[in-house]
């Protein structure tokens, strides 16, 4: 039997090890060493930002972001039900109300077309996710939100190094957002980070993602916060990575190329979109859904691969079918038929910055073969 095929596999073999040494070696191992601040002003650099904010993950930077916009009680946001349980999660904690749009078929990513229905009187933002590898196209909804006057967070964490028509993803939202999980384009192990260009809400971040201690009186708290300090272990980490941004972006797309080549005409299968008139994909993962035509759904697609030693995991499964907010009573009676079946029929193949090209052509080969 071939050797299993893991869904993700980083490459960290820069200069992590130099940095991380230089942390132990100089003791400086928490959120108070000198790696954190360069990666905050290196990474918000390279997104076209003013100002970084490193946090613990790509979930806390949400949170933080959406603490951080003042969204309580009464407000709306508007974002896709095709996404990760960390958009919805601080949106309805606050007590907002989470309204949600549906997927386009093609780019998987939110239908803008479906966005200005949603407003009302009491919408404060509208989160856009960059779904796989593809930019959300973000003109319409820049236009949108001046229209309406609305706020942007713009949900990154499958995007750095990714531009639109040009710019940066994570310079479009008024403020934006980044994970380092290893299987993001650049890893701090764990890690996240929130971009802007507005100095008072990046000292609003700062506050919240350290418990909003005060600089005069530390333990009395105006706020609350959290404790979502990224250490300087992890900006090390991140340092090296970051160096290597162009070149892992450049890596992903030929690894969307070489699949795309080896997969384009198989029968039954729809594939990422490589390129539109915005953008080139990156292929944060290489997806695949199935179409009409096959009698079998993703779970057993990705039983067979797994079968073959292939590692596969499933699309998103949309909030609005999510059990934890309908037993919040949220969301009833709501259905988006794109994200359904997105979900039913999605899912993606090995895509880990570490894949060699013999994996992808075995990869290719099973799926010829065994999904049919
Ligand atoms: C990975 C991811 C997150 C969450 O990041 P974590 O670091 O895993 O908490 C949020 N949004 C999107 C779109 C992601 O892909």
């Amino acid at each position: 039997m071939d050797e299993f095929i893991p869904v993700n596999t980083p490459l960290v073999d820069g200069n992590e090890e130099k940095y991380l040494s230089e942390c132990i070696r100089t003791g400086w191992i928490s959120s108070e060493g000198p790696f954190v601040k360069r990666f905050e002003r290196e990474f918000a650099h390279m997104m076209g930002c003013a100002h970084g904010v490193a946090v613990s993950n790509g979930t806390a930077a949400l949170d933080v972001s959406v603490e951080a916009l003042g969204i309580g009680p009464g407000d709306e946001v508007i974002l896709p039900t095709f996404t990760i349980i960390s958009c919805i999660g601080q949106i309805v904690r606050a007590g907002a109300k989470p309204v949600l749009v549906d997927s386009d078929p093609i780019t998987w990513n939110m239908d803008v077309s479906q966005i200005e229905n949603k407003i009302t009187s009491r919408t404060k933002a509208i989160m856009v996710v960059h779904i796989f590898g593809l930019p959300v196209d973000m003109d319409p909804v820049l236009k949108i939100a001046q229209r309406h006057g609305l706020k942007i967070i713009e949900d990154a964490a499958q995007m750095h190094g990714q531009k639109y028509k040009g710019k940066p993803c994570g310079s479009f939202g008024d403020i934006s957002t980044f994970s380092f999980y290893p299987n993001k384009h650049i890893t701090t192990g764990e890690g996240g980070m929130i971009v802007t260009n507005d100095e008072q809400l990046a000292e609003t971040c700062r506050g919240l993602r350290n418990l909003c201690f005060q600089a005069n009186k530390r333990f009395v708290h105006e706020r609350l916060g959290w404790n979502y300090r990224m250490t300087n272990l992890q900006a090390a980490l991140g340092l090296a990575q970051l160096e290597r941004l162009d070149e892992f972006v450049t890596r992903k797309r030929k690894m969307g190329a070489r699949y795309t080549e080896l997969l384009d005409g198989t029968e039954g299968i729809q594939l990422p979109v490589v390129e539109t008139d915005y953008a080139h994909n990156i292929y944060w993962v290489f997806g695949i859904v199935l179409d009409g035509t096959l009698r079998f759904d993703a779970e057993e697609a990705m039983r067979r691969l797994h079968d073959q030693e292939i590692g596969c995991r499933p699309f998103f499964y949309p909030m609005h079918q999510q059990p934890v907010l309908r037993n919040m009573g949220l969301l009833a009676g709501e259905s988006y038929p794109v994200a359904e079946k997105l979900y039913q029929r999605g899912f993606y193949v090995p895509s880990g910055m570490a894949l060699t090209e013999d994996q992808i052509e075995r990869v290719a080969e099973t799926v010829i073969e065994h999904i049919r």
